[in-house]
């Protein structure tokens, strides 16, 4: 058999913690000759997570949305390991790394450790739940490509469930109740896209529910997307009164079992209401919270004591506290919103700034060699001449060092909220444009079809936009 490549003991090893937006940004820009990279991720695949909400209903196939990680990191020029695992634990005094073999298939080795000199955490997050009772037994969370099979599966499932034989129309009206909790842009667009199932498919294809299905979002605050302009807002609150979705508003859940969930609100005359709402199906979106890998690590690091919300890092990204360790995308604290943009531009920022580390250690390695040369010199004009060349790496070396801090550049919102119109808010020179409609929609299309990460995804995702339009989306429950 063929050997497996070894670490070369001349170089650094950096390990890289994640296969999401954060970690692949890296990997991809990362010029990866220069150190020996490890990959640790229980997910061999990068997930373009901005058309997951599409896949829950069956717009897009999720495989449309996935990219293998063999498959681009074997375009490196230099070989990188990747080992499907878990990180379970990072031991920082120890520099190693605990890893877990979780998948199903576990050979004699499924446990083991990863040392390493230089460390990026890119573990992205969990959901919250705020310690809901029932929330992990009865929701359905919207992260994965495995959520999304199950949201799909479920809807279907309600849907044949309320048209057995025999069903009253309590139970029927209860089963065909699609309750979204959280009215982020995750249950913005799941929302959205449910809707437009119904109305254009499962109508269709089961007319006995047409009266009945019937999609709820429940948002905490006084309103839906609060991250995007008055009128945007305004705007997807008028299209889902028109679509016939119920948005409650100043609505929080606060406990949930396996047939309602339990709301508070408050009622006009001040007081609070906790009202029983049954539902069939339960998508729960309401944000992120820490991974445990990154709570344990924050235990162990005093500096991150006060940090709540993930690893504080500084404006290189390094993780407050810490030597060699890094830290982008969702587990990283570093005063920008958990978006996709941000994780990508941290992660090609990151390895910028490993590359140019890489070239300055070269660098200084041929200066030392010079000034060795220069020293023993045989002539003025020998001397001479190594001094020119040493100037000349100097130069190099100040104009290679000069990278400044990480700074975000925000391109803009965008989402979809159904009835082919979508939000967006761009920033545009200095200022900033709000659009919302069926135009933007177009736009929203194009701009996630160019983020796309291949052009195999782009391809993929183009057929089944035309295969959905021409044949409807499948209904066959797996
Ligand atoms: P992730 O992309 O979540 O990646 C985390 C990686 O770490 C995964 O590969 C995971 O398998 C791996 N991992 C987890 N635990 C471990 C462990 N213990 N050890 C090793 N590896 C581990 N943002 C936008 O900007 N625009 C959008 O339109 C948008 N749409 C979204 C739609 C949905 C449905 C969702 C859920 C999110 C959306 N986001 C969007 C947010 C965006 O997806 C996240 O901000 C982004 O994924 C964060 O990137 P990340 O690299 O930090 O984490
Ligand atoms: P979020 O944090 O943006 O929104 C969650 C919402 O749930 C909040 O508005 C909160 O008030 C509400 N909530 C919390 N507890 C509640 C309760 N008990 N009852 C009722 N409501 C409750 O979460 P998200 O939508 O999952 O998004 C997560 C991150 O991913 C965000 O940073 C978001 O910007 C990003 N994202 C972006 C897009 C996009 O740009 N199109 C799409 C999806 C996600």
């Amino acid at each position: 058999p063929e050997e497996q490549p070894q670490p070369d003991p001349s170089k650094k090893t950096l390990v890289v913690l994640g296969t999401g937006w954060g970690a692949v940004s890296l990997l991809k820009k990362l010029d990866c000759e220069n150190y020996n990279v490890i990959v640790v991720s229980p997910r061999n695949y990068f997930l373009f997570t901005p058309l997951l909400p599409s896949c829950t209903v069956g717009t897009i196939e999720h495989r449309s949305i996935m990219e293998p990680i063999r498959n681009f990191l074997r375009h490196k020029k230099a070989a990188v390991k990747y080992y499907e695992a878990e990180a379970t634990k990072i031991d920082y005094e120890k520099r190693v790394v605990y890893i877990n073999d979780e998948s199903p298939i576990k050979g004699d080795a499924s446990a083991t450790e990863v040392p390493f000199d230089m460390l990026v955490i890119g573990v992205g997050a969990e959901n919250a739940t705020f310690g809901i009772p029932g929330v992990r037994e009865h929701g359905l969370f919207l992260k994965e490509v495995g959520d999304a099979q199950r949201i799909r599966n479920r809807i279907m499932d309600c849907c044949e469930t309320a048209t057995f034989k025999g069903q009253s129309p309590d139970e029927m009206k209860r089963l065909l109740h699609m309750v979204v909790v959280g009215g982020g842009p995750t249950g913005v667009e799941f929302a959205g896209e449910l809707q437009d199932f119904f109305n254009s498919d499962l109508k269709k294809w089961l007319p006995e529910i047409k009266e009945t299905f019937h999609v709820t979002l429940v948002e905490a605050l006084p309103n839906v997307l609060p991250m995007f302009s008055k009128q945007l807002i305004e705007y997807t609150e008028k299209t889902f009164k028109e679509e016939t979705i119920t948005i409650r508003t100043k609505t929080m859940v606060k406990n949930v079992t396996d047939r309602y969930i339990e709301a508070e609100s408050t009622g006009p005359d001040g007081k609070k209401i906790l009202e029983k709402i049954p539902y069939g199906l339960l998508v729960w979106a309401t944000g992120n919270a820490l991974r445990p890998i990154v709570k344990d690590f924050m235990d162990q690091i005093p500096a991150q004591k006060d940090s709540r919300r993930g690893l504080a890092v500084n404006e290189y990204l390094v993780v407050k506290g810490c030597d060699n360790v890094w830290a982008v995308g969702d587990c990283a604290v570093a005063n920008y919103a958990p978006t996709a943009q941000v994780a990508a531009q941290e992660g090609a920022w990151l390895a910028r700034m490993f590359n140019q580390m890489a070239r300055t250690h070269q660098i200084e390695g041929e200066l030392a060699v010079l000034s060795e040369k220069q020293e023993k010199a045989p002539s003025k004009e020998a001397r001479d001449a190594v001094f020119a060349e040493i100037k000349d790496l100097q130069k190099r070396l100040r104009r290679v060092k000069q990278i400044g801090p990480f700074e975000y550049t925000h391109n803009g919102s965008l989402a979809y909220i159904g009835s082919e119109k979508a939000v967006a808010d761009i920033s545009w020179l200095s200022g900033n444009i709000a659009s919302g409609g069926t135009l933007t929609y177009f736009f929203w299309r194009s701009a996630y079809i160019s983020m796309c990460f291949s052009t195999r995804n782009r391809i993929l995702v183009c057929i089944d936009w035309v295969k959905s339009k021409i044949f409807g989306r499948d209904v066959s429950r797996v």
